[in-house]
């Protein structure tokens, strides 16, 4: 089912975000908390990509198998990393002759250590030209990423938008965003994005921070900006990981409640491969 025809059922939506598992032991995990994850019911999930297109065989197989099999509307993540358009089109092809109906464009990230991203020879700069190849070539349902703190690489948030616009125009039917800390950022994403015309969803994408290790993951992760809240209470229950569990899940359920009152179109989970966390905001939030 693509995710647009979801959005005609539901005014609102909760997805979950998964990375294909590592090895036979954490596939044993990932089975134990996808299946407590699954039973919450969610509109859709979705599959990332690793760098470089590195896990492009399992995410392929997870997408696969989880759409197909497990029968739960499923989006794969695609990256134009190293791919030129015979690659493109190799990958999207056996992904819609094998069912598959919702593809997340993206440009992906520069290799480890490089500041810039490279386009492969015969391949795409940016994510609004390979939205446009997609659509021309395929019949995916597209979503793409947006960023509460401003991507990276963007001089400005006035620049950053305008090159979101362009990548929706291109073709994108739905928006997720970057993880992020603070509601403000996303509620300025979602005033600009309105301003310049952008009239698709924007799905907030969350990740409570439940352990003082994430503080710093995180946020080299996605750079997002974090609140001097969160902050101080990182600090001041470092070495209290209950305490500091339970202190960053009042946070994160606050922020998805305050996201939902102020009409957001749902929530996307960045999971980790992991149920807990998820599970009790869900809970907490939608019984
Ligand atoms: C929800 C979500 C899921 C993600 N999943 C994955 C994943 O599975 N695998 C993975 O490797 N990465 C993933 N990423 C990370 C993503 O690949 C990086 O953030 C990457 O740096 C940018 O990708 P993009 O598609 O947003 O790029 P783009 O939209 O191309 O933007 C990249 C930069 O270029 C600028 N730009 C865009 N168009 C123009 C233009 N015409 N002229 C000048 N500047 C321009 C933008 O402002 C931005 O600064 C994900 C990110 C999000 C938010």
């Amino acid at each position: 089912m693509r995710v647009t025809d979801i959005f005609k059922e539901k005014e609102r939506t909760y997805s979950f975000e998964f990375f294909p598992p590592r090895d036979e032991i954490s596939a044993v995990d990932f089975g134990i908390n996808v299946g407590q994850l699954l039973g919450l019911d969610p509109s859709f999930v979705t599959v990332t990509y690793g760098a470089g297109g590195s896990t492009r065989d399992r995410t392929f197989a997870l997408v696969e198998y989880l759409n197909n099999r497990i029968g739960i509307p499923t989006v794969a993540h695609y990256t134009c990393v190293q791919a030129d358009r015979e690659k493109i089109v190799r990958d999207l092809s056996w992904l819609q002759q094998t069912g598959i109906e919702n593809l997340f464009v993206l440009r992906g990230d520069p290799p480890k250590g490089e500041a810039t991203f490279v386009p492969a020879e015969g391949g795409f700069q940016y994510a609004s030209q390979l939205t446009s190849f997609v659509r021309e070539q395929f019949d995916f349902c597209l979503g793409g990423a947006a960023y509460p703190d401003i991507h990276p690489e963007a001089p400005n948030a006035f620049s950053d938008v305008l090159n979101l616009k362009k990548k929706v125009d291109a073709g994108l039917d739905f928006l997720t965003t970057q993880l992020f800390f603070d509601n403000q950022k996303y509620f300025d994403l979602v005033r600009r994005a309105r301003a310049a015309g952008i009239a698709c969803r924007i799905i907030p994408g969350i990740i409570p921070l439940t352990q003082f290790s994430q503080l710093e993951r995180f946020t080299r992760m996605s750079q997002a900006s974090i609140p001097e809240a969160l902050t101080e209470l990182t600090e001041r229950f470092k070495d209290q990981p209950s305490k500091l569990y339970q202190a960053g899940m009042d946070y994160a359920i606050a922020q998805c409640r305050e996201l939902l009152e102020q009409g957001a179109p749902g929530l996307h989970f960045y999971t980790l491969n992991k149920s807990r966390a998820t599970i009790e905001i869900y809970q907490t939030l939608l019984g």
